[in-house]
């Protein structure tokens, strides 16, 4: 059987990017996934993209609102009949100084990433803990959750806020046989809403680059010389659902060519 058949997979924030690369991988794996996003169609898309309804469902809901995410949640249990796997990645960035920095943007960002990710690991846990099947719960980090860099201070702290929740959870949630584990990528620039939304004209300017050669400076900058693709995160959240990882929580993998060991 594929390795992850008989696995139900929520992923958020996955009609795009990042998110859509690890909800196809999942569904490749032989994973049942529920892609959840802000705009219905979109995300209703991108799991007609994956198969028939079968194996793939697409529903609007937004991270911030907990009755959004209990009603994904409720809809995953009715579409499939259970919840194994669920993907923290919706997010955004601003790409603000600390002085342009408003209350209102670091609240989004917070909300968003911090709180969203807390109010969806808090109602998939209900659910995992009551299987008691196990479980597993990754969360979409980022390399600027450790390391610091001009012009993204709420973005980055917001980071930093999830990085925690992988280790607080991973002690709370380990006597359940539930994993939480994360990945820290940087630099994947192609196929990114957030680098086509603003983000990456704003760190082109940063680093001095025109926007349309930023993939190929973050590569550059990178140990391996390779640009990162949503593909490459999708692969680690592989590894880390997968049986060979069974013993690991409370981890981060950087997927970054290496820029972060540099
Ligand atoms: P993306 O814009 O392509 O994907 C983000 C998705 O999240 C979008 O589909 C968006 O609609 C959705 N989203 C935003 N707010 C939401 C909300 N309130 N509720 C539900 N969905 C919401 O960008 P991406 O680069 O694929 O980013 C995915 C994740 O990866 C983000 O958490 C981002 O911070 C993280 N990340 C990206 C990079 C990178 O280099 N691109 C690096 C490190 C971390």
């Amino acid at each position: 059987p594929a390795p992850l058949a008989g696995r139900i997979a929520l992923v958020t924030g996955a009609a795009s990017g990042i998110g859509k690369a690890i909800a196809t991988r999942l569904a490749k794996e032989g994973a049942c996934v529920v892609i959840a996003d802000l705009d219905a169609s979109k995300a209703q898309e991108a799991a007609a993209s994956l198969g028939s309804t079968d194996v793939a469902v697409g529903i609007a809901a937004n991270v911030t609102s907990a009755t959004e995410i209990q009603a994904a949640i409720d809809e995953t249990l009715l579409a499939f009949g259970g919840l194994d796997l669920v993907v923290n990645n919706a997010g955004l960035s601003l790409s603000k100084s600390l002085l342009e920095t408003t209350e209102a943007d670091w609240d989004l960002q917070h909300n968003v990433m911090a709180k969203g990710s807390f109010l969806v690991s808090r109602a998939a846990a209900k659910v995992l803990i009551d299987q008691q099947l196990g479980g597993d719960i990754v969360y979409i980090s980022s390399k600027n959750s450790v390391f610091a860099g001009p012009n993204n201070i709420a973005y980055s702290a917001t980071k930093a806020d999830q990085a925690h929740q992988v280790r607080l959870l991973a002690a709370e949630l380990g006597e359940h046989g539930i994993r939480v584990n994360g990945i820290n990528p940087d630099g994947v620039v192609r196929g990114s809403g957030i680098f086509a939304g603003g983000w990456g004209a704003k760190r082109a300017a940063v680093y001095g680059v025109p926007e349309e050669k930023l993939g190929e400076y973050y590569a550059q900058r990178t140990l391996l010389k390779r640009e990162v693709l949503p593909e490459n995160v999708a692969n680690a959240v592989f590894v880390l659902v997968g049986s060979d990882l069974s013993h690991t929580t409370g981890l981060h993998i950087p997927v970054d060519a290496g820029v972060a060991a540099a």
